[in-house]
């Protein structure tokens, strides 16, 4: 057979295969087979290998695409030279590792010279003597037309593989704002079109991704440079971590105003990505960026409006002039309703000692909560400014189990006169967003809060009497009507010192006041909790005994008249009146105090010094 026959004949193959393989998934593979059987029919030749051209090396052909592996693997730059002149060389010049066995090395490349792949087999007798007919030239044109449609058909078929992959997840990104969908969409994605191989995503850390999807925080400090790099440049970046025994593939998750973070692909170390698998990895990323971006931004638009209801309710509740107790009571309940922290503390500082309200969570009145309170206490000694801790651990050589703390202070005029915090288990729990809406939140509520503590000041004040320190007369009004709608029965004394205006003209008025006060506490001391006394006015004192019943009431009068005499200086003597109810009578406490008035009357009127009850008799 002459080599112009011989030409058409494989030509005439050649087109076989051409036409088997065109736009199916295996061409890439399938025509090197049929390719290796004509060069056996041929020439004889049985050992033969194919290198796919991509991203400047030539890479062993292997079934499994997705494993093309670096082994072997040829840079063009390297043995460029070589083909300065022409297509076809002896293997032994280029010194391709592990083709020590075979001999020849046929360069396949188009129009431009731009290489498309490269043939190395083995020389046979008959193989030898056909490539030194011109028929050579014919032939390798015919095979670099093949090579140059199976690589456009193989090509064109992935690439329309991979724009249906990404074609169909930027459809869902589009369809949904759900943060958890977009990242299990890019997931999903991603390891369909690399099977193999383990991806990753790298997040940057933000409060409003509550999701079930499975992401790693992207932490400055431990990260990998490489990994830090993308995540700072925008750029992908590649990485040959030995240490993990894998090629990374870093792809940073760019949306218009920033970078979410990094989706990472890990490839067996020798394993090159293709540039069109990068260029599908940027895309998807992209994609996924913009995605997340919307859904952020959307979150945000909303949480702008809820951010704002959220001042406006507090704001507008605080202003109604609630009680402290009702207040905090309220923003603990903000609190917990906005940021969802496992607890919500408040601290008052009066007189530099640390008072934790009872509003706080129980966590706080246990001996585990004062470590947190210490610290934070210790904070706002010398800082004025609220405190953002997104891993407490990391500050401290001690394992914490609240992680993340955010505490504001409450501020009077520029006095700190207590702080806010809130706790959760999880470190970066808050969002940076979360600390600037507590603190404002915090800000707009310490006026009233303080308001509110001064106005507690205030009616203290009011309540008591300057003197004697016992109730002012309108406190024990208040309370004994209280009492007598809420209780069953109680007893109420009026007490006037006998002959005071003689003490006053005897020994001064001074030591009229000094009497005053030892009576108060004398009251005090034996009444401990069972009554509350009030002075009445001027020298006349009344004692209001809540559950009480009249004949406890007498002893207790008793008690009193006998211990004043011994507990003043100069001794006085004091004169009572002593009335009671009961829940059956239905009496006012106009009544009741009308009723111990006259007997205190009566006391004085017969000899002083003593106790009279109102009975119906009004007996002494
Ligand atoms: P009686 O036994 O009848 O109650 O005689 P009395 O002198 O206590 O009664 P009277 O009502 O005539 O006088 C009450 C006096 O109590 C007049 C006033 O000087 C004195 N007094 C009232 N309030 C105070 C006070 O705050 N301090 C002092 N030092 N004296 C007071
Ligand atoms: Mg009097
Ligand atoms: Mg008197």
């Amino acid at each position: 057979m002459d080599s112009e026959d011989k030409l058409i004949r494989l030509k005439s193959k050649i087109l076989d295969i051409w036409n088997d393989s065109v736009f199916t998934h295996e061409s890439s593979i399938k025509w090197f087979e049929e390719f290796q059987n004509i060069l056996d029919d041929f020439f004889e030749i049985q050992k033969a290998k194919y290198f796919i051209y991509d991203a400047d090396t030539f890479l062993q052909l292997s079934w499994n695409h997705s494993f093309t592996k670096k082994l072997n693997a040829v840079k063009w730059s390297e043995i460029e030279k070589f083909f300065y002149d022409k297509d076809y060389v002896d293997v032994q010049t280029l010194q391709v590792e592990g083709s020590s066995d075979l001999e020849v090395a046929l360069l396949l490349r188009d129009t431009e010279l731009q290489p498309l792949g490269l043939i190395l087999m083995e020389s046979t007798e008959k193989w030898k003597e056909f490539s030194q007919t011109p028929q050579l030239n014919e032939f390798l044109k015919t095979i670099t037309k093949l090579v140059k449609t199976i690589r456009k058909s193989v090509y064109l078929t992935q690439q329309e593989n991979q724009y249906r992959n990404l074609f169909n997840v930027t459809k869902m990104f589009n369809s949904t704002l759900d943060i958890g969908q977009i990242l299990e969409g890019t997931l999903h994605s991603v390891q369909k079109a690399f099977p193999n191989f383990k991806s990753k995503l790298i997040l940057s850390n933000d409060q409003d991704r509550k999701t079930s999807v499975p992401y790693k925080l992207f932490d400055y400090t431990t990260e990998r440079n490489a990994t830090v790099e993308a995540y700072v440049s925008g750029e992908l970046t590649t990485e040959l971590a030995q240490d993990l025994g894998v090629r990374l593939l870093n792809i940073p998750i760019v949306g218009k105003q920033g970078i979410y973070g990094i989706l990472q692909i890990s490839a067996p170390l020798d394993y090159l990505f293709s540039i069109r698998q990068k260029d599908f990895a940027v895309l998807l990323a992209a994609a996924a960026g913009n995605a997340l971006e919307n859904a952020k931004l959307y979150i945000q638009s909303h949480r702008l409006v809820s951010d704002l209801q959220l001042i406006n309710e507090t704001s507008h509740k605080l202003n109604m002039n609630l009680s402290l107790d009702e207040m905090v009571n309220f923003l603990r309940d903000q609190l917990v309703k906005f940021f969802q922290p496992e607890h919500v503390g408040f601290v008052f500082i009066e007189k530099d000692e640390y008072k934790i309200s009872p509003a706080s969570t129980e966590l706080f009145h246990t001996m585990d909560g004062q470590l947190y309170i210490q610290y934070v206490s210790n904070h706002f000694k010398t800082e004025k400014d609220s405190l953002f801790i997104a891993d407490f651990n990391r500050l401290t050589d001690l394992k914490y189990e609240y992680r993340s703390i955010m505490a504001i202070p409450l501020k009077e005029q520029s006095n700190i006169t207590g702080f806010s915090l809130i706790m959760h288990k999880e470190p970066y729990f808050f969002s940076f967003d979360n600390y600037k809406l507590m603190q404002s939140l915090i800000q707009h509520s310490s006026l009233a809060i303080s308001n509110s503590t001064l106005r507690n000041k205030l009616q203290k004040m009011v309540d008591r009497d300057h003197l004697t320190n016992l109730f002012a007369r309108n406190y024990l009004d208040r309370f004994v009507e209280k009492a007598m709608k809420m209780d069953d029965q109680g007893v109420f004394i009026l007490m006037d010192i006998d002959n005071f205006k003689r003490i006053n003209d005897t020994y001064g008025h001074q030591i009229g006041d000094e009497i005053l006060i030892q009576i108060a506490r004398v009251i005090q001391g034996m009444i401990e909790n069972k009554g509350i006394s009030a002075r009445w006015g001027g020298e006349e004192l009344a004692l209001y005994f809540s559950n009480m019943s009249l004949e406890q009431g007498i002893e207790m009068g008793t008690q009193l008249l006998k211990a004043i005499p011994q507990n003043t200086n100069p001794s006085v003597t004091v004169s009572m009146g002593i009335s009671s109810w009961r829940r059956q009578e239905d009496l006012s406490f106009n009544n009741l105090f009308h009723y111990a008035d006259t007997v205190l009357y009566k006391a004085k009127n017969s000899g002083k010094n003593k106790l009279c009850v109102y009975k119906a008799s009004h007996s002494c």
